[in-house]
């Protein structure tokens, strides 16, 4: 691995973050016990602390712990119900900040994640500072504080994050991970579950060093392929990928038809349909792709794809709906009546800076001439798609294209459906 580029690798780690976000929104809550979870009921309370602010930690209390005993330690803490959707909305906001950082970020939990930063020294300056600049960014944004590791790997710039809690930063120095964490207790191995400490422990062997220096044979005998994974993140090795997995890597939606469908034109209309809907879709998830595909199943099940790419990402509902009908017209399906359609957009891609440009000039291409949405915006230059978002959320989401309405589609196409 020594011919490998060192790799910049940051974990970031939001301090007690569900019950820093309560001291957040609640200004009485703030310098005081917090403790998200369970209702205490006086001590009588069943369930869990979700979360302890570090204020309530200093009596002890800790996630996990049940509420009763957490209640014993320190009645007079604030007690307050899990709000997730707030919470999660916190955490995109910061996985956004976190993604000005590094187009690769890899979130493991709803307040951490591992960002590969290699090569962007030029732009950010050291490791240092480049953490300092993702906590100051977050803490002006949100107000919260986070702890960020710096290692050149996963697992020691982990420890290194837990290591400087809360609101720190630590870096380890390249080379020197090994030296790092030798005197740490095994319990700080990311990796190593309890079972493993405990197995550990009764050999023996009770700081990460103690398993550095022992031997990879006897560790791989009573381990199995487990004892080389543990002798190696010992010894500060650990080459696993900063990866954007959990993330999709395509969006869809299609629709099956209660019977097989002949008709070009009410296929054509379904997949208007199917394009309003995953675009609005992908609006809100903030998704933008450049692939699009069609997926057509027909009658006896053959499934077919077909697919174009562009050079920009997108997400209006105008270009993918012409692509999906310029794919769809260019397929041949031998008169055989459709069973299923769908689309699907793939490809999620950075958006350059000169995207807006390009939007512009796809926009006039091919777009079938059934409603001019820009006249509904009243103002030449309005987005219809912000609008119609703009409107679903001010009125729910029975706003729809007026194109989507029953008599009018009826009527202007002369179709009563198929
Ligand atoms: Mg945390």
């Amino acid at each position: 691995m020594n011919e490998k580029r060192k790799r910049i690798i940051v974990h970031v780690d939001m301090d007690a973050f569900y019950s820093s976000i309560e001291q957040m929104d609640r200004a009485e809550y703030r310098n005081r016990p917090v403790v998200v979870g369970a209702d205490p009921r006086g001590g009588r309370g069943r369930g869990v602390v979700s979360a302890a602010s570090y204020e309530a930690r200093k009596y002890g209390i800790h996630s996990a712990m049940p509420i009763s005993q957490a209640y014993r330690l320190c009645p007079e803490a604030v007690y307050v119900r899990p709000r997730m959707r707030r919470y999660e909305s916190v955490s995109k906001h910061i996985m956004k900040i976190l993604e000005q950082f590094s187009p690769l970020v890899e979130q493991i939990s709803i307040d951490e994640a591992f960002l590969d930063c290699t090569g962007t020294e030029a732009l950010t300056g050291p490791e240092n500072i480049l953490a300092m600049s993702i906590k100051e960014r977050i803490r002006q944004e949100t107000t919260l504080t986070a702890s960020v590791g710096v290692a050149s790997n996963k697992s020691i710039a982990k420890i290194a994050s837990e290591l400087c809690k809360p609101d720190g930063l630590l870096v380890c120095p390249s080379g020197e991970e090994g030296k790092f964490i030798e005197n740490l207790s095994l319990k700080c191995l990311w990796g190593a579950g309890e079972k493993t400490v405990k197995s550990l422990n009764s050999l023996g062997y009770t700081t990460i060093g103690d398993v550095a220096k022992s031997s990879r044979a006897v560790l791989e005998k009573i381990f199995g392929k487990h004892g080389l994974k543990l002798w190696r993140l010992a010894n500060g090795i650990d080459e696993r990928p900063v990866k954007k997995e959990g993330s999709r890597k395509s969006i869809g939606e299609e629709i099956t038809f209660s019977r097989d469908v002949e008709s070009d034109s009410y296929i054509e209309h379904v997949l208007f349909r199917i394009s309003d809907r995953l675009t609005r879709k992908m609006r809100i998830l903030g998704l933008k792709g450049r692939t699009v595909s069609i997926k057509i199943r027909l009658q006896g099940f053959e499934t077919f794809t077909r697919s174009r790419t562009l050079d920009f990402p997108v997400n209006d509902m105008k270009t993918i709906r012409s692509m999906s009908l310029e794919l769809f017209r260019h397929f041949d399906r031998n008169d055989k009546k459709v069973r299923l359609v769908g689309i699907s957009v793939s490809n999620f891609g950075v958006k350059p800076a000169h995207i807006n440009e390009q939007f512009e000039l796809f926009r006039g291409d091919r777009i079938e001439n059934s409603m001019n949405e820009e006249k509904i915006a009243g103002q030449r230059g309005t987005d219809p798609d912000a609008l119609l978002d703009k409107m679903k959320k001010l009125y729910g989401e029975k706003v729809t294209r007026a194109a989507f309405l029953p008599n009018l589609y009826e009527k202007e196409r002369g179709w009563g459906g198929d």
